[in-house]
């Protein structure tokens, strides 16, 4: 079985239609790349797998489930995106806890999952510091940290690493490779970067004004491109 099924989903914001008849499926454990120019409809298809906004037609599953007929709380989904929103007067350690602070989880369990999070993402030396106190990319490290914890079937990422610079950016990049061959979760990942598409995903959906213009592997997508479209946008020599 598919961990995600995004099925025929259609979206439209009055007579603009964004999202047109997208279908895709992956895995447990794939890493799908939601790949295209800005305002090509990466974000709202993200926006439709979270259940945070009304599908006009069609349907996402997860685990079989519909995202729609799931109350928040059970949709097992845990979301980056590039502004980190960390809270500011709260240590990296509180922000980290924070969301199982409010289901309840009991201090010394907390303690532990936030540990293990900032080991892996090593930030562990700075459980302690405020967000203003941390660069970029350790503030991005404690958004992933907050996601981390929560241990969702499914993780989205919105264009995470948009806001830093080109240098981070690579470190970043190798970062979330490394995680995502740690965890082995699922996580659907978009951007406007070739490069990061094509170092990150398993599966790359090449995207052009709502509608998925090839779905394949990385490989796949730059040596075989399904269209004109999609070799100028990956940059494949074809
Ligand atoms: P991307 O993330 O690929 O840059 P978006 O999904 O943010 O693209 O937007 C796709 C299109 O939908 C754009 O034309 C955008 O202007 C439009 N759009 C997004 N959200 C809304 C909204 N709430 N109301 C009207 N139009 C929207
Ligand atoms: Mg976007």
């Amino acid at each position: 079985m598919s961990t995600l099924e995004i099925d025929r989903v259609r979206k439209t914001y009055g007579n603009l239609e964004v999202l047109k008849e997208v279908s895709i499926s992956i895995g447990t454990g794939d890493f799908l790349v939601l790949l295209g120019p800005s305002g090509c409809g990466k974000s709202t298809l993200l926006s439709m797998i979270a259940g945070l906004e009304n599908i006009s037609d069609g349907e996402v599953r997860i685990a079989g489930k519909v995202v729609n007929e799931l109350s928040p709380k059970d949709r097992d989904i845990a979301m980056v995106f590039q502004s980190y929103a960390l809270y500011p007067t709260m240590t990296v350690r509180q922000n980290i806890e924070f969301g199982m602070k409010i289901r309840g989880v009991p201090p010394a369990q907390r303690d532990k999952a936030a540990r293990s999070a900032a080991d892996l993402l090593q930030i562990t030396h700075l459980l302690d510091r405020k967000p203003s106190q941390l660069s970029g990319g350790q503030r991005q490290r404690v958004a992933m940290g907050r996601a981390i914890v929560r241990q969702p079937k499914l993780f989205l990422f919105d264009e995470p690493l948009s806001n830093l610079d080109a240098k981070l950016r690579v470190d970043m990049r190798t970062e979330i490779k490394r995680l995502h061959a740690r965890l082995g979760t699922t996580i659907v990942y978009v951007t406007h970067d070739q490069i990061e598409a094509m170092t990150l995903a398993t599966r790359v959906a090449v995207m052009k004004g709502g509608v998925v213009q090839q779905l394949d592997d990385p490989q796949t997508v730059y040596d075989r491109p399904g269209n004109v479209y999609v070799a100028k946008f990956v940059g494949s020599p074809s």
